[in-house]
């Protein structure tokens, strides 16, 4: 009988087991600045009002298979119009998951600028699906050249532009955008993850091509807990996808809580705008700071550490002291020195700032 680290290695595909799983650390009594999540809580007749549903809700029995309260609500709120089509995941995450299972054929390839959201070329290796990064230039725009080449040479069946871009903050160039999407025979999925920190929205570039999906998610709006994710686009391509989706993937708790705080996606908007606000408060904090800051349109920012100051001793002095950030130091050559700061209350910007000054 083989040992079972012998059985491991036989039977677990080498590609899986070179990975490492999805770092979370423990942030208990931290102040919470590294995963852009909303620190905003509701007000106390909101918590009420959704508690009562909540206590109404049927857990003996399977969740809607389609979710209409939640893509009604979001099909008012967001102006999706009736002719595209809405498909729900349990996080984006999933969305990218369901994505790359539905092209994931011998051969196919999945294609994002780099650096970017880590999950897409983390999921092409758990499906078995090649992946091409493209690097950005040094001021994290496209390279609109290699972009254009890797697009003619490998003809990727999927093609990820998150627009705000993670880890980046930035938006790329609208004619860059258009290009990318005439030039690819595959999808192109707008990524809009930041969508209510952004002063661009690609909902109606729907309108305009037929191989483009847009994908949301409710993760930085404030319901990170909840794990909703949302695809909007022609019912052909929903369709199909659709096929390979779980049939209750969206749970009873998470379908009543996102109808509800649909109804409420005013009070969750204006505190999207407070963080916008923050956002311009940190990034000139930052600058005094003598760190080097890269616009945002998201809700965090990335900033190159001054000189002389190394990006990991400031992310271990900031846990330390209970403060949570994200280094992105040798996650990317382009990342040298980085660290990514999620806005936070303004209390929480402070307490940052203050405890950056030393
Ligand atoms: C956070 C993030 C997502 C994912 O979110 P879910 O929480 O899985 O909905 C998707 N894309 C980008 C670019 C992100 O930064």
């Amino acid at each position: 009988m083989a040992s079972i680290t012998d059985q491991v290695e036989q039977l677990i595909r080498p590609e899986i087991r070179a990975l490492q799983a999805y770092p979370v650390g423990d942030a208990s009594g931290m102040i919470k600045l590294d995963a852009m999540e909303n620190p905003f809580t509701w007000p106390a007749e909101m918590v009420q009002e959704w508690q009562a549903l909540l206590a109404d809700c049927q857990l003996n029995r399977y969740p809607h298979p389609t979710a209409p309260q939640v893509t009604e609500g979001l099909r008012q709120k967001m102006q999706v119009p009736a002719q595209y089509d809405i498909l729900l995941g349990n996080g984006s995450d999933e969305i990218i998951q369901l994505l790359a299972m539905a092209v994931a054929k011998p051969g196919a390839k999945i294609l994002a600028p780099e650096p970017g959201f880590v999950m897409y070329k983390m999921i092409a290796t758990f499906i078995g699906i090649d992946y091409v990064g493209v690097p950005l230039n040094d001021d994290f725009s496209l390279d609109m050249p290699a972009m254009l080449d890797a697009i003619n040479i490998q003809q990727p069946e999927l093609i990820f532009l998150a627009q705000p871009n993670n880890p980046t903050g930035n938006l790329w160039a609208e004619d860059d955008l258009h290009a990318i999407v005439k030039a690819s025979n595959g999808l192109v999925v707008l990524d809009e993850a930041y969508l209510p920190f952004s002063s661009r929205n690609h909902l109606d570039w729907l309108d305009q091509y037929d191989n483009v999906l847009v994908m949301r998610t409710l993760s930085k709006v404030g319901l990170a807990g909840l794990r909703l994710g949302m695809l909007f686009g022609r019912p052909e391509w929903l369709n199909e996808i659709n096929k390979i989706r779980m049939p209750y993937n969206i749970n009873v708790l998470t379908q009543a809580s996102a109808a509800f705080a649909l109804k409420h996606y005013d009070v969750l908007l204006d505190q999207c705008n407070q963080l916008v606000q923050q956002r311009s408060w940190l990034n000139t904090e930052l600058e005094q700071l003598g760190f080097e800051t890269y616009p945002s349109e998201a809700n965090f920012i990335l900033a190159r550490c001054p000189q002389g100051q190394q990006a990991k001793s400031i992310f271990s002095e900031l846990k330390e002291k209970k403060i949570l950030i994200k280094c992105l130091d040798g996650g990317h050559p382009l990342l040298e020195n980085c660290l990514r700061f999620t806005v936070g209350k303004a209390e929480e910007n402070q307490a940052l700032i203050g405890a950056l000054k030393g």
